[in-house]
């Protein structure tokens, strides 16, 4: 078992980042409105967690670091229409088989926090107040060889900034902090707005910074009547970039599918259509756009880290994206 988790790590965790996005992803299935995150060297040494969401019951812990143990879906019908981050239920134990683990945890309502040791299985009493801290320590460290892979501290401490952005940026609602080396480098504080859009906007600012907001345009589209095949209606929504060149920048591009960021060449196609469509450039464009449709007309059991998707009808999404930006795009601006 320890040897099949060992290969499962090599398709899901390549780098510090990946820890992180997993462990983000659990937070944020655990309803937290706060993580903090906590890196030494880049991430290579220490790896820490910390959410307020709804915590481990203490004789569930040990069940977290078992593989496919997951709370979150319970039989093949809920695949069809995962509504968490995790579902697949070996992110905890993979990472547990290549570096030295432990959670803490306080479940919601009880007055008790405990300590899990991942690689003894010994478990203690700990002060905390609710919600969950997972810690990875060294990892890789015991397989040198993919250790050797890894680039210096600052960049694999980008990778991690980038991994905690994507998440930042689909959760306005909840607040990000990053910790390096004993330093703040990082502190996105959670958005109190009601209006998703407004929430979105102060997120956007905060994370690209003033400029993006500045230099983007509001999309919000939805198709005007429910598909054939579907009665949930598709919704593109987010910011896409003005035209100009001199800022456009190929690392300020985030697409979302039901609040997961994908990496889709079906929607990097189709934003790259609407600006030369309407541009007839062929610049670099720039945006946040966001999906929501369907869960069960959008596969994201495609590859472990989740991060590709397919879609039962790229046609309809490909020109929803197209239609959303085109049309602010051409629409005359102030
Ligand atoms: P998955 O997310 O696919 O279910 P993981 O290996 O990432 O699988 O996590 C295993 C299980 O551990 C989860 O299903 C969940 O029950 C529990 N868990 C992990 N992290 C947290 C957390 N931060 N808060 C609450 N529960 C957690
Ligand atoms: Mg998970």
């Amino acid at each position: 078992d320890e040897l099949i988790s060992q290969i499962a790590a090599g398709e899901v965790v390549e780098r510090p980042a990946s820890v992180v996005r997993e462990l983000v992803d659990n937070a944020l299935d655990a309803g937290a409105t706060q993580v903090t995150l906590r890196l030494l060297a880049g991430g290579v040494r220490l790896i820490s967690v910390e959410d307020d969401g709804q915590g481990i019951l203490r004789d569930e812990l040990p069940i977290a670091f078992k593989r496919h143990a997951t709370s979150k879906i319970g039989n093949l019908r809920d695949l069809e229409s995962v509504a968490t981050m995790g579902f697949r239920g070996e992110a905890l134990a993979a990472i547990n088989s290549i570096a030295d683990c432990a959670i803490l945890s306080r479940a919601s309502g009880i007055n008790d926090a405990y300590l899990l040791d991942g690689r003894t299985g010994e478990l203690k009493p700990v002060a905390r107040s609710q919600g969950t801290t997972v810690e990875v320590k060294e990892l890789f460290f015991s397989t040198p060889a993919r250790r050797k892979f890894l680039k210096t501290d600052a960049t694999e401490l980008a990778h991690c900034i980038e991994a905690v952005r994507r998440h930042a940026l689909a959760r306005p609602d909840v607040g990000f902090a990053i910790w390096h080396e004993g330093k703040l480098i990082e502190q996105w504080r959670r958005c109190e707005q009601t209006d998703p859009l407004a929430a979105l906007d102060q997120r956007l600012s905060d994370v690209l910074g003033p400029e993006f907001l500045a230099q983007s345009i509001r999309v919000d589209w939805h198709s005007r009547q429910t598909s054939e095949f579907s009665s949930v209606p598709l919704r593109v929504w987010g910011r896409v970039g003005v035209p100009d060149a001199a800022r456009s920048r190929a690392d300020q591009q985030f697409c979302y599918v039901n609040g997961r960021f994908v990496r889709d060449k079906v929607l990097t196609h189709a934003a790259r259509s609407a600006y030369e469509d309407v541009l007839h450039g062929h610049r670099q464009p720039v945006y946040a756009l966001y999906l929501s449709m369907d869960p069960a007309r959008v596969d994201v059991n495609v590859h472990p880290t989740k991060i590709e998707v397919r879609f039962r009808d790229s046609r309809e999404v490909h020109q929803a994206v197209r239609h959303a930006a085109e049309d602010v795009l051409a629409a005359p601006r102030a």
